[in-house]
């Protein structure tokens, strides 16, 4: 009998200390159970507590492998740093704090090989977190649906799996910040979503400060559209079209009220203004289309993706 392909659980660690004792405590027996081969790739993101040294630890154990960064390049280039490095063809990543339990796993895997899906995300049932943590993951959900296309309920929860092609075309993009969630979703066909449990962080604080989350939200809309862009020279279209009609109107009742009218000419330049201002506005949104281009030539993310070629088997002669 074959035994079953080998997962590879990746999971970003900064600053949770408290948290790996009782992580591995958990995750493993879960994986023991699995009944089939796996890894733990354990990425250290520059922790500047005591994470790196227990770690180290564990990286004699069967089954674990430790990667140490040479510093903090956040959370999604931690995950990506243990996917250049994984040898599973289902790759489940996770969090160190324990809110994502390490018991939905097989929940996961089987979701995904049931199903033959690329990717399975997940919703969090009864989200354990504070409102003020909350809101801006709405926020987040709400702007990603609508830049991905792709309909998922919930972008943040990062206890989800992938199938290894997916993860190798995410590898090969040289993007300096993304979020990994919305980019599956680019290189993956059938993507799934099941709920899983959420709880309480189990040791420590969030490393998710409001500043970071504006950070990440940028990633998201900057990295996968040119929303901003567009904003702004639709904003400085509508702008000049404003001034236009404006200084339309203010001839009309110059004609009609007589000169005094309008503040001798103050209105008028006020007309003149916002007709020039828009344009400013509409060849700053043209330059940025430009630098979008280029960014997006830069990034390098292939243009397309071949899933299988199908065609008949060679006659041989
Ligand atoms: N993390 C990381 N680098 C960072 C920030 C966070 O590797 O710069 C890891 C962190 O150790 C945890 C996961 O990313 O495993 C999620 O972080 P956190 O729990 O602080 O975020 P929240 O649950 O508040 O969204
Ligand atoms: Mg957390």
């Amino acid at each position: 009998m074959n035994p079953k392909p080998m997962v590879s659980v990746v999971i970003p660690v900064y600053n949770e200390e408290k948290n790996l004792g009782a992580l591995l405590g958990r995750l493993r027996p879960v994986l023991d159970g699995l009944d089939r081969p796996y890894e733990i790739v354990l990425i250290d993101d520059g922790s500047r507590d005591r994470s790196l040294e227990i770690l180290k630890g564990f990286a004699g154990e069967p089954g674990i492998r430790m990667v140490e960064l040479t510093r903090n390049y956040g959370q999604h280039a931690a995950i990506l740093a243990g996917f250049s490095l994984v040898r599973g063809e289902i790759v489940v990543t996770m969090d160190a704090d324990l809110q994502n339990p390490p018991e939905e796993i097989p929940r996961l895997l089987n979701a995904m090989e049931e199903g033959g899906y690329d990717v399975v995300g997940t919703i969090r049932k009864a989200r354990k977190d504070s409102v003020l943590r909350k809101i801006p993951s709405r926020i987040v959900n709400m702007m990603a649906r609508r830049i991905t296309g792709v309909h998922m309920t919930d972008w943040g929860c990062m206890l989800r799996a992938y199938r290894r092609p997916v993860v190798e075309r995410m590898s090969a993009c040289h993007e300096h910040s993304t979020f990994i969630p919305a980019l599956a979703t680019v290189f993956a066909k059938r993507v799934t979503e099941i709920e899983v449990a959420h709880e309480e962080r189990h040791g420590g604080e969030s490393n998710y400060p409001l500043r970071k989350l504006i950070n990440l939200q940028f990633d998201l809309v900057a990295s996968f559209s040119d929303f901003p862009m567009k904003m702004l020279m639709y904003g400085g279209v509508a702008m000049s079209v404003l001034g236009v009609l404006f200084g339309l109107f203010l001839a009309v009742a110059r004609l009609v009220y007589g000169a005094l009218w309008a503040a001798q000419g103050v209105f008028t330049l006020f007309a003149i203004l916002f007709v020039f201002v828009g344009m400013q506005f509409f060849a700053l949104g043209v330059i940025g289309e430009y630098i979008g281009r280029i960014y997006r030539e830069v990034r390098k993310r292939p243009e397309y993706v071949i899933e299988r070629v199908h065609e008949a088997e060679e006659v041989k002669p």
